[in-house]
């Protein structure tokens, strides 16, 4: 399994980047998890539209959904020039079915998941655990062929859900919105020593820091994750490939 990140900015994204995307790649499937602002442009980079399968996105927060009306068009324009031959298939949190505006079903294929939801796209199992957050928002899981695991946060607070759900995984990626000197401001996001101390919890292999904020020294959120966390601690960034 071939983890690429596109985009790892929370709310809007920094010049020539993105905000979450994170494309999935094993055998038989080419997965994107979230296609929030200047994903669609940057996932070229790295994988021809022809060939994406699926979208999972987490909620409906434009930092996870903005691009995704675009992807639509050029799956329409892709096919209709005979350069896809297949809709594109895209999941998405089934509380939140109605909020989507899609309007070419000839392209796109809309599925609904909720937290009991199993889904395999290649040779990937995904499953999903709903998060803290102020709007409903999934937690993803994905577990290859030979049984390496990768979760991917979503957003979300601070949660004993989550803690079980990324069990052991090889790959921890999860949001650090906040640093900690701003604990206790927002409940729906997690400050980077929430994360060290989730991904501590968890006894995950390695945790990935993703979903920045726009200010400060982003190293200091390793610094602080890793007062919780022991294990290898990194920071995304746009174009980051990891391989379980
Ligand atoms: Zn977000
Ligand atoms: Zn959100």
């Amino acid at each position: 399994m071939n983890i690429t990140v596109i985009g790892c900015w929370g709310a809007y994204p920094e010049k020539n980047e993105a905000t979450s995307g994170y494309l999935v790649e094993s055998e038989g499937g080419k997965i994107l998890l979230d296609c929030g602002s200047g994903v669609l442009s940057r996932l070229q980079n790295h994988c021809p539209l022809e060939e994406l399968d699926a979208v999972v996105l987490t909620h409906t927060h434009a930092d996870h959904i903005a691009d995704v009306y675009s992807l639509e068009f050029a799956i329409l324009i892709l096919m209709q020039i005979g350069k896809r031959s297949k809709p594109l298939d895209i999941y998405v949190n089934g509380e939140e079915r109605g909020s989507f505006a899609f309007e070419y079903p000839d392209y796109v294929r809309v599925h609904s998941i909720d937290a009991d939801t199993v889904l395999t796209i290649g040779s990937v199992k995904l499953e999903f655990s709903e998060t803290v957050h102020d709007i409903p928002c999934f937690a993803v899981k994905l577990t290859s062929q030979e049984g390496k695991t990768f979760v991917y946060s979503g957003d979300t607070g601070y949660c004993q859900a989550l803690i079980d759900f990324s069990r052991s995984a090889d790959v921890l990626l999860i949001e650090s919105s906040f640093y900690d000197w701003q604990a206790g401001k927002m409940e729906w996001h997690l400050t980077a020593g929430e994360a060290g101390k989730i991904a501590a919890l968890a006894g995950v292999g390695q945790a990935i820091l993703t979903h920045f904020p726009h200010y400060g020294e982003l190293t200091q959120l390793a610094e602080e994750a890793s007062r919780h966390y022991a294990g290898p601690i990194r920071l995304a960034y746009c174009g980051m490939q990891v391989h379980i």
